[in-house]
Parts: C-alpha cells; structure tokens; sequence
C-alpha cells in the first residue's frame, strides 16, 4: 500500500489522522509518516485498514463467502484455511489460502494475488 492509498481510505472511513492513529492503534506522527511516504506502511497496518474498510462495504458480494464466489469444489475447500476458518469474504485476511496457484510465503506475496482477486474487489 502507498501513501495515496493510504490517505483514500482513511477519507474513505471518514477519520481524520488522529481518529485514524487510534483506530490503528500507533502514533499520529506514525500516520503523517504513512501519509508523506515518510515510512513504509507495515503488513499489520495494511491489513487493519482493508478490514475496516471491508465493514463499511455496500458490494452486493460483500457478504458471499469466496468459495461460493470462485466456485471451489469441496477437495479444495478442505484443504483452505478461508473454509476452516469460516471466513466467509475475509479470505484475503488469512495468510495460507491456497488460491492462485499455492501458499505464498507472506503477505505481500499474497496481496499481489489478492489484489486481482473479485473477492477482495468487492469489499472496495
Ligand atoms: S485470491 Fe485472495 S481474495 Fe481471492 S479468494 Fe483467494 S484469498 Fe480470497
């Protein structure tokens, strides 16, 4: 996540950067850094802002479980953490879905295939 992507969404919650500092649980200072490219935003960051973002969504898919949305037959559901886990649309939270090929080794790796994902898009 960049500095603009950052700023979009936290005027997407609708916080200024100190509800945001709270929100997030770090420093205002923390957040001008995110803010002016200062500091790079850190995996734990990211992920809590798309969370928060993921609640406030109006997609009609935002509440439709990936499996249902990409089809996967029961073998692979088994083996998926997002079906164990129950996490309905919040598949993208969980690091070791199986999806796109294969665990990735972090979250960035993730990210890459999640942000292609009409999954993760929806909650957007
Ligand atoms: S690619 Fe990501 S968002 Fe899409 S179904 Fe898999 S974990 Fe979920």
């Amino acid at each position: 996540m960049d500095s603009n992507e950052f700023k979009s969404f936290r005027k997407k919650l609708n916080k200024t950067q100190k509800q945001m500092s709270q929100l997030l649980g770090t420093s205002l200072k923390a957040i001008h850094s995110y803010e002016q490219g200062w500091r790079t935003i850190p995996p734990a960051v990211e992920r809590q802002l798309f969370f928060l973002v993921s609640r406030i969504s109006s997609s009609p898919n935002a509440n439709k479980p990936c499996w249902r949305i990409k089809k996967c037959p029961t073998e692979r559901k088994k083996e998926c953490p997002a079906w164990e886990f129950k996490s309905g649309n919040l598949c993208w939270f969980i690091n070791g879905t199986i999806c796109g090929g294969g665990v990735r080794k972090n979250w960035n790796e993730k990210m890459n295939v999640c942000r292609s994902c009409e999954v993760f898009n929806s909650i957007f």
